[in-house]
């Protein structure tokens, strides 16, 4: 049957060439990248012969075998994996877009390195930094044969394989050497590059070695010798039979070709930690994670008595790029059932926030036939995923030992600390222990709750905290001014996640974490205090209903507040409802609803500040005259002010501006006739100036 000519897709045509031009001199990866490959389809068809033995029957050992031949400049590496059907062949390489090709072609013009490609999802097209032409022979038990060719240039084909022998089932991948890139069939260097990138591979690697043996033969057995040249010889010389006959000998020399296991190491988390090298962890990191850097933090262990399981857990020194792309599978726990690989990525036994941790599993109690299916209700995986959870929070707290250390771990995932503060209430309290935040001392570092606590001045009991956009937004809000007089330090949370999570974790150690933008503040006080605030509270009481009448619905109620000293007013919001921040952040995400938006969207009130000049004066001309227009007009524009400096959102930015302008107008004692664009206005001729803003401002309300 012929051939069938196919596109790449555009973006994997565009690294092929990439691949294929830029210099690079670490070229052996290719070889990491292919095995790799062949392990995963290994570990898949072994995951489907566990509910399912007969997809074992078209080939039952599963290895991975490297085949150099040198007259053909052919390297082969050849696995038993699961295959690829014609149409897995088509899709899995090259038609498919994936999110990391272009990631990948990013990354390498930002400096990266090319051996970071199977963090990226396209390792296989490494192969072409040493093939100018690749074959991929690829038999999966619903389809048949098939032939994958390319040499690059934008396309490939596909024919059905009647050329070659048949191999049962997998793949064999043939990479058509470059003439400067021959060096790969060299044993000595293929031995080299998997023992230093694949030796952790947990199926056996085999190198096709042929040797050239002198062997004696029988003069008359010569033709017989011939015939059989195809096959591979096992040597089996038999001198002293031959030299009894006493028959007429001649040397002759002969190739033979023997399968050398190339990774006998037993697996290492089976091992002593105490023998273990950190150089043998951090390759063993890499074999299973793909990782070009070694990892920040490591710990195997394991847990005996009712239950026995082994594991190596691996933080990585960085966030991997999508991270927080959603439903992406991706290696992080392999599971293993009393030494033999069950699956990859084995969700169950951690929780999504933990989804940076990398390592393995491997248990003495799960049966081996268990599938993703059964391991949902298993008893026995539920406590081993306690145990790891616990496991990894003494890992973090041995990297919080070093602060360097430390920064970069919350620098990469201090997004999945808060994530879990929010969602693992078991954990919660000891995973607040690892947030860290700025704070109104300081700005230039980040502090934890504990080292709040202890800076805390005697009087203080609650942990204070205000959110808001960015550090430049809060730092200097109106809302810290108390506090900042009453040396309290308040924690600036600046990340969209860091409000969810404090809300779930209301308290640490026993302080009560509270919002300084919210109702109901109660700052702790002396009695003098106290008195004094009552007794202005009560002087105002006027005030606070005129404006409360002025303002109509856009506040719940006006009050004297204990929490701004210098500005004249602030908006605060309910306890339970959004705060300024939340209602930005929802307002952002467009994630509101409307029913949800109106029954959460923050119920403002509005907070005076009785020292406040402004304020007083205020007070004093309702004092003289309840119906001072002026009293409404300035009421508004402190209301819309108060609204920017509390963080919220303005929704009629144009008639606070008019209002601004009309402001400025007064001041300037411009005549408002000579602006034409407002003639309406310039209607209302009074005769003193205040009135005639005034009134004027009252028109657009
Ligand atoms: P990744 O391994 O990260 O998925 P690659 O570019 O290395 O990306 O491989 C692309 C896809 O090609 C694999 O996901 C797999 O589906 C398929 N593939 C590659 N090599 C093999 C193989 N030896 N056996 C079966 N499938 C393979
Ligand atoms: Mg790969």
């Amino acid at each position: 049957m012929a051939s069938e000519s196919f596109g790449f897709q555009a973006e994997i045509s565009q690294l092929l060439d990439l691949i294929i031009n830029t210099f690079y001199s670490n070229k052996e990866i290719f070889l990491r990248e292919i095995i790799s490959n062949s392990s995963d389809a290994l570990d898949k068809v072994r995951y489907a012969s566990l509910t399912d033995p007969s997809v074992l029957e078209s080939e039952k050992e599963l290895y991975i075998r490297i085949t150099p031949d040198k007259e053909n400049k052919l390297l082969c590496i050849r696995d038993t994996g699961i295959g690829m059907t014609k149409a897995d062949l088509i899709n899995n390489l090259g038609t498919i877009a994936k999110s990391g090709t272009k990631g990948f072609m990013e990354a390498l013009s930002a400096g990266a390195d090319i051996s970071m490609i199977g963090q990226f999802g396209v390792g296989f097209y490494s192969a072409y930094l040493v093939a100018e032409r690749v074959q991929v022979i690829s038999k999966h038990n619903d389809d048949e044969q098939y032939i994958w060719e390319s040499a690059a240039g934008g396309t490939f084909t596909i024919t059905p394989d009647t050329v070659n022998p048949p191999i049962g089932r997998g793949t064999e991948v043939r990479l058509y050497l470059k003439e400067d890139q021959l060096e790969y069939l060299e044993e000595k260097r293929i031995k080299d590059i998997v023992k230093k990138h694949s030796e952790f591979i947990s199926y056996p690697i085999q190198l096709a070695v042929t040797k050239e043996v002198e062997k004696e033969v029988e003069d008359e057995e010569e033709e017989k010798e011939e015939e059989d040249k195809e096959k591979p010889k096992i040597e089996e010389v038999d001198e002293d039979e031959d030299k009894e006959k006493g028959k007429k000998k001649k040397t002759i020399k002969e190739k033979t070709v023997e399968n050398q296991e190339l990774n006998k190491t037993k697996p290492i988390w089976t091992r002593n930690p105490n023998e273990i090298t950190q150089e043998e962890y951090a390759a063993f990191y890499k074999s299973l994670t793909n990782d070009w850097e070694d990892h920040l933090a490591v710990k195997h262990f394991s847990v005996e008595g009712q239950l026995e399981f082994k594991a190596i857990l691996f933080v990585p020194k960085r966030a991997p790029f999508d991270l927080f792309e959603s439903k992406k599978k991706r290696n992080n726990i392999k599971l293993y059932v009393r030494r033999v690989f069950i699956m990859d990525d084995c969700e169950e036994l951690m929780p999504e926030y933990l989804n940076f941790i990398k390592g393995i599993v491997d248990s003495e109690d799960l049966p081996l036939n268990i599938s993703r299916e059964t391991l949902q209700q298993n008893k026995i995986l539920k406590v081993i995923r306690k145990n790891i959870v616990k496991k990894c929070l003494d890992l973090f707290q041995e990297i919080a030992e070093d602060k360097d250390n430390f920064t970069k771990f919350y620098e990469a995932f201090g997004k999945n600390i808060k994530l879990g503060v929010h969602e693992d209430a078991q954990n919660r309290s000891k995973l607040a222990e690892f947030l860290r935040f700025h704070s109104t001392k300081a700005l230039d570092e980040q502090i934890s709750l504990k080292d709040y606590i202890t800076r805390m001045p005697e009087i203080q009991k609650s942990i204070y905290y205000l959110t808001g956009e960015s550090l430049n937004a809060v730092k200097d809000s109106p809302f810290l001014e108390a506090l900042k007089k009453k040396n309290f330090e308040v924690l600036l949370l600046v990340d969209p996640i860091d409000e969810y999570a404090i809300t779930q974790l209301k308290e640490f150690e026993g302080h009560k974490l509270v919002c300084v933008s919210k109702e109901g503040l109660e700052l702790e006080e002396t009695e003098e205090e106290k008195k004094a605030r009552e007794a202005e509270a009560a002087q105002f009481e006027e005030l606070c209903k005129v404006m409360k009448d002025a303002l109509g619905d856009k506040v719940e109620k006006v009050v004297v507040s204990n929490r701004v000293t210098d500005s004249p007013c602030v908006l605060v919001t309910g306890q339970f409802g959004w705060s300024a921040n939340m209602e930005r952040i929802m307002k952002a995400q467009a994630l509101r609803d409307a029913s949800m938006s109106s029954y959460m969207a923050s119920k403002k009130t509005l907070e005076l500040n009785p020292a406040n000049p402004i304020v007083k004066v205020l007070k004093n001309k309702v004092a003289e005259d309840k119906a001072d227009k002026s009293v409404r007009d300035l009421t508004y524009l402190l209301f819309e002010t108060s609204l920017l400096t509390s963080g919220f959102v303005l929704d009629e930015p144009t008639s606070f501006a008019k209002r601004i302008h009309r402001m400025i107008a007064l001041g300037l004692d411009v005549d408002e006739e000579q602006t034409p664009a407002e003639a309406p206005a310039a209607e209302t001729s009074a005769p003193a100036a205040e009135p005639a803003a005034a009134s004027a401002m009252e028109e657009i309300d």
